[in-house]
């Protein structure tokens, strides 16, 4: 689970980490208010979206010029100018994809004096299952673009979690970013800050980029990115009070709402399968064929025929769905019950495209003679490779 870049500094700052001062605007009315809370002399305007890159993102039907989700202003009437401008159109960035995510929040916060720019990131390194670090001086950059051309400028190591952070952790920082003085003091304090924010909130991904020295000689985090372990979520009653599902793709929201492990992809075919493994293994084999799924979907072992129906019409509500596989492999899971909840959800909401099931497994013959007595048009398949093939065949003719 993400949040938004001034919820994630509230939390920063609630532990004790250097951030700017700072206040969230949902409407354009409230900008100057904001603006003049803050002391000034320079304002920065944030698009709040859950992803990177705002400041050389670029708006939709922008005008020759503008700027991008991150904006200076030099007076409080500035700064309610850009937030009214940035406020409800869509901001394009190297994550959001070509769509673009619409701009509903803006921070607006107090602009800082830098002297150089870092990267910081912790991270839960799956090699070593720990909890790593990553520092780079490079702040500001593409972090992946730093790994690719100049791997040479990124320290990383993991912390081993029987000692936790130490602070030789910090000074390993600090010296490898060119810190010096009190900076260096600052450092060792704030990474501790930052492992025991990670640990305790049960996160997945804390990104500090930039993280600066500011013209006074500090560190200060000025920009920070937050995901949380999802499955962790429900320990922390504050931290799921911070989710906004405008951000999330809503067919995903609406799985989530089903308890369905439902993941939206860009490809035509959609997936009904029972399985994380088989589940992967049929987004393979679409590929092979030639097509490209358009969604992970595991309806899990004990799925309900009412599951099993909302799932049918989550994958329908697709747009870029041009035909639909259901690969079910019944072991806990019935074949009859796939078979009524496809049916279900197809008289509820009419099937558009070509269908192809394939049954196997618990109550198989059960299953085959649900869907036949249907009368529904379906296209049966043998096994995972001929449901494959027959329906890569469909679509693609
Ligand atoms: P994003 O990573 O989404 O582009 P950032 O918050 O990192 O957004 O902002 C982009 C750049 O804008 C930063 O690298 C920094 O140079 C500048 N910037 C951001 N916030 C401030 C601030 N409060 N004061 C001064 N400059 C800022
Ligand atoms: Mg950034």
């Amino acid at each position: 689970m993400n949040i938004h870049e001034y919820q994630a500094k509230a939390l920063l700052r609630s532990y004790g980490a250097p951030v700017s001062d700072g206040r969230v605007v949902l409407k354009a009315e409230e900008a100057k208010t904001a603006a003049g809370a803050l002391d000034g002399p320079l304002w920065v305007v944030k698009a709040q979206i859950h992803a990177g890159g705002r400041g050389k993102g670029s708006f939709k039907e922008a005008d020759a010029g503008e700027k991008g989700g991150v904006r200076l202003a030099k007076s409080v009437e500035e700064a309610e100018m850009e937030a009214k401008r940035m406020l409800g159109r869509t901001l394009v960035t190297k994550q959001t994809g070509d769509a673009g995510k619409q701009v509903n929040r803006i921070y607006i916060e107090d602009g800082s004096g830098i002297e150089t720019e870092m990267y910081l990131a912790l991270l839960v390194d799956r090699q070593t299952s720990r909890v790593s670090f990553v520092a780079s001086t490079e702040g500001g950059m593409d972090i992946e673009e730093v790994a690719e051309s100049t791997p040479e400028k990124i320290l990383s190591f993991s912390v081993d979690p029987a000692t936790g952070y130490q602070a030789f952790h910090g000074r390993r920082i600090a010296f490898n970013l060119g810190l010096t003085g009190k900076q260096v003091k600052q450092c060792v304090a704030l990474m501790g800050t930052l492992y025991k924010l990670f640990i305790e909130k049960d996160m997945e991904m804390l990104e500090i980029n930039p993280l600066i020295v500011t013209d006074a000689g500090d560190l200060k985090c000025l920009d920070a990115k937050i995901g949380f372990d999802g499955n962790a979520v429900y320990r922390h009653a504050d931290i799921a009070e911070l989710r906004d599902t405008t951000e999330e793709d809503p067919k995903e929201l609406e799985a989530s709402k089903y308890d369905l492990n439902y993941i939206a992809l860009d490809g035509e075919i959609g997936c009904m399968v029972n399985g994380a493994g088989l589940a992967m293994a049929t987004m393979d084999i679409i590929k092979l064929y030639g097509a490209e799924p358009a969604n992970f979907l595991d309806v899990g072992g004990g799925a309900t025929k009412e599951k099993v129906t909302e799932a049918f019409k989550i994958i329908t509500s697709d747009p870029n769905v041009k035909g639909i596989l259901v690969n079910i492999f019944g072991g806990i899971m019935r074949c009859d019950v796939i078979a009524e909840g496809v049916i279900a959800a197809v008289k509820e909401v009419g099937l558009q495209v070509p269908l192809v099931v394939r049954l196997e497994g618990t109550n198989v013959e059960k299953g085959k003679e649900i869907i036949s007595n249907s009368g529904l048009d379906v296209i049966a398949a043998d096994d995972l490779k001929d449901g494959a093939e027959k329906i890569v065949k469909a679509v693609k003719g």
